[in-house]
């Protein structure tokens, strides 16, 4: 049956929130690959250091397992119209889902604020996409208005169902390791509904007897986009400090998160940390999960730099297992991958921002394309000198 192949429906019994299950919404989402990242691992003095590829969905990005929930209640009460308000993967993954329930979906998104990739497939799935000329916190407010005016049902990420789908990863990776849950779980944080649906899985499997205790969740934020991290400084996580967010990670340019609270009950119950890192941390973060052979967009590698910073600040030891989430596919924005390999990405302030270490620890990850004329010999000569300059 469908449902059995979906790594979310399979979990259905955890998940109570349909009359018929049999019928859900799905595109065979979830079951994504937890991989290992030796390179990355060594380089920060681990033992071994893990990823769990959400990027590795239907639509390329975790949003899909809540996605596949919310639009199959969405279904299951009768609504034509679905909406949401997004930076760019929310949409996507609405449009698909929508479109495969025979749904009419209608898109929210900040004007010139987010990735092709993923403007291009709430196109490709046939949703009905607004640009508005502001930005995400801008495109909720209006979404909030015109739901009181239109049978419409809300997919933002403050619908709980969407959380029940987003909780099932933490199934997937304690089962992924054999029941022994690894000691720190790093998330990207934006709107803070991916960690505490996180949270609310793996205390749900503790509750169950299922797993003997729970992970260390933290969250990482751009510096650029860091209500959060500014939150925990300020006031401790009593009251929400706002920001107007400006991040390259567009997937996380949110200034005034929805799920904030949530979010800090996870962190504190957990004795997790927020951090924060910057634009150059990002992309060298970035590069480093490239060169692992993995890839994934921006807003994902927040999570290598922010461990970076954990481990440099004797939070995470070399023994611990840590599970980064990689939230989106790389293929989600490859105009920021191009800009960073023909070194075009940083503007002159953050270029100067750097030492001459970072510079150099940057440059050694950069590979441009080489334009050349077809002849062998040539060909060879570059090669050689490719070798010269970069030995096994
Ligand atoms: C949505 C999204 C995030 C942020 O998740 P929140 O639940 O909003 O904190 C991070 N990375 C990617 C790729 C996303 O699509």
């Amino acid at each position: 049956m469908a449902v059995d192949q979906s790594g979310v429906w399979r979990f259905r019994d955890l998940l109570p929130i349909l009359d018929d299950p049999n019928r859900a919404v799905t595109l065979r989402e979830g079951n994504t690959p937890l991989y290992d990242l030796p390179r990355n691992a060594r380089a920060l003095g681990l033992d071994f250091l893990l990823a769990k590829h959400q990027g590795m969905n239907p639509t390329g990005s975790f949003k899909d397992t809540g996605m596949t929930a919310a639009l199959s209640v969405a279904r299951e009460r009768g609504f034509e119209w679905v909406a949401c308000a997004s930076t760019g993967n929310t949409s996507a993954a609405m449009a698909a889902f929508a479109a495969r329930a025979g749904l009419r979906s209608i898109v929210f998104i900040p004007e010139g604020k987010i990735a092709w990739g993923k403007l291009s497939q709430s196109m490709d799935y046939g949703a009905l996409t607004v640009q508005l000329r502001t930005d995400f916190d801008g495109c909720v407010r209006i979404l909030t208005d015109l739901v009181k005016r239109f049978p419409i049902y809300l997919l933002n990420s403050v619908n709980p169902y969407r959380l029940e789908g987003q909780k099932t990863p933490a199934f997937e990776m304690a089962e992924q390791m054999d029941w022994q849950v690894p000691e720190h779980i790093i998330v990207p944080g934006g709107n803070l509904a991916n960690s505490a649906a996180l949270g609310k899985g793996f205390a749900e499997m503790h509750h169950l007897g299922l797993i003997n205790r729970v992970p260390t969740i933290s969250v990482i934020q751009a510096e650029g986009a860091n209500p959060l991290w500014r939150t925990m400084q300020e006031n401790d996580g009593r009251e929400l400090v706002s920001v107007t967010a400006e991040t390259r990670a567009s997937a996380i340019r949110i200034g005034s998160p929805a799920s904030w609270q949530k979010s800090v009950k996870v962190i504190r119950s957990t004795g997790g940390w927020v951090e924060q890192v910057s634009e150059q941390e990002i992309a060298l973060a970035k590069a480093q999960i490239g060169a692992e052979g993995i890839g994934c967009e921006p807003a994902s590698a927040v999570t290598l730099a922010g461990l970076r910073k954990l481990v440099a600040q004797g939070k995470i030891h070399a023994e611990q297992r840590v599970v980064l989430i990689l939230t989106g596919h790389t293929l989600k924005d490859s105009d920021y991958t191009i800009n960073y390999h023909r070194d075009e990405l940083f503007t002159e302030a953050e270029r100067s921002a750097m030492s001459s270490a970072e510079k150099a620890e940057q440059e050694s990850f950069r590979k441009p394309p080489i334009v050349l004329d077809p002849d062998p010999g040539t060909v060879l000569r570059t090669l050689e000198a490719h070798m010269e300059l970069h030995p096994a």
